[in-house]
């Protein structure tokens, strides 16, 4: 199943595809942050651009924990999150999914994975990979696997983790940014599901999860759209639907660097809701009527639930986040 984005407001549109004139077609969307720090101004877009995406399709919006990755987790992250989407009005569908109670799942698709010769155990440490001469870039800068163990492990040694033969090339349309291919092999290379301190890889556990939350429509930020090869190839292999694709342009200081705890980026939940709601529909080419700052967070919504189009967002992969004042 390949689902597309539209237009919401297109009512001319006869296409099957357009969930907002057909009420039989289904759409799911999300927000899946990582408990990793409070919420920013960049985390901010991702969640308005998907939840509003979603509401105008009549959709529903479903939230997820990322907090598989068990070393970056800040304690309390999680339940402040939580309280900060519902003081900004926030309103998600059903229970919320957290990926440290889904190893089973992750485990399970491993087998499948195994069943089918698409993984293979590999012994390489990251010393090895780096000191590998002739060593090349893949597409997101890391170091391209050189397939050392992709035809069995070298005598001797233990598997340390598992990695996704890489092969084929993806193309796909994401609503925002247009027509994107990716060569599997050489723009990514082979890569990690199951790493070596024993935790499943965010590639792996974002397709299980996005399948069992039933998600259609991926709307997120920008920096994962370089992911996004990896994990339709990981959908096919697992016999998973494919979800359609918006990427959001990511929110920057002004040194271009992501907002993130990293850059020191501030916490959105000591600002006044209706202002960072704004703030962030304006970042969003939405073109919000300033008075709104002044509004209820209820009354942002109502103006945003009725006046959002996806094609007015930027297609940007990135842009200087808005300064707002408390
Ligand atoms: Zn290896």
């Amino acid at each position: 199943m390949t689902a597309h984005f539209s237009p919401a407001c297109d009512l001319s549109s006869h296409s099957s595809f357009n969930s907002s004139s057909n009420p039989l077609s289904i759409y799911v969307g999300r927000f899946a942050p990582s408990p990793s720090g409070l919420l920013h101004f960049g985390s901010l877009v991702a969640a308005l651009g998907s939840a509003l995406q979603a509401r105008r399709h009549h959709g529903a919006w479903r939230l997820r924990i990322e907090d598989v990755d068990i070393a970056r987790i800040v304690p309390g992250a999680a339940a402040a999150i939580l309280a900060t989407l519902e003081n900004f009005g926030f309103e998600w569908d059903g229970e919320v999914m957290w990926q440290s109670q889904r190893i089973d799942a992750y485990m399970a698709a491993l087998e499948t994975l195994k069943a089918g010769n698409h993984v293979f155990p590999c012994a390489c440490t990251r010393r090895e990979l780096e000191e590998m001469p002739g060593a090349t870039l893949a597409r997101d800068g890391s170091l391209r696997y050189p397939g050392t163990c992709r035809a069995g492990l070298p005598p001797g040694r233990k598997a340390r983790a598992w990695r996704v033969r890489a092969e084929g090339q993806i193309d796909f349309v994401d609503a925002i940014q247009g027509q994107q291919t990716e060569d599997l092999a050489r723009d990514a290379g082979d890569y990690v599901i199951l790493r070596a301190d024993g935790l499943f890889a965010y590639q792996l556990a974002v397709v299980v999860d996005d399948a069992a939350q039933g998600v259609t429509h991926v709307v997120r930020g920008a920096d994962l759209l370089g992911s996004t090869a990896r994990q339709i190839q990981l959908q096919r292999l697992l016999g998973l639907p494919e979800p359609a694709y918006a990427h959001l342009p990511v929110a920057t200081n002004a040194a271009a660097e992501k907002l993130s705890k990293q850059t020191r980026a501030r916490a959105i939940d000591t600002l006044s809701p209706a202002r960072a709601l704004v703030a962030a529909l304006d970042f969003l080419g939405q073109t919000p009527l300033p008075e709104l700052s002044q509004a209820s967070p209820a009354d942002v919504w109502a103006w945003a639930l009725a006046h959002w189009r996806l094609d007015r967002v930027p297609r940007r992969m990135h842009r200087v986040a808005p300064v707002i004042e408390t």
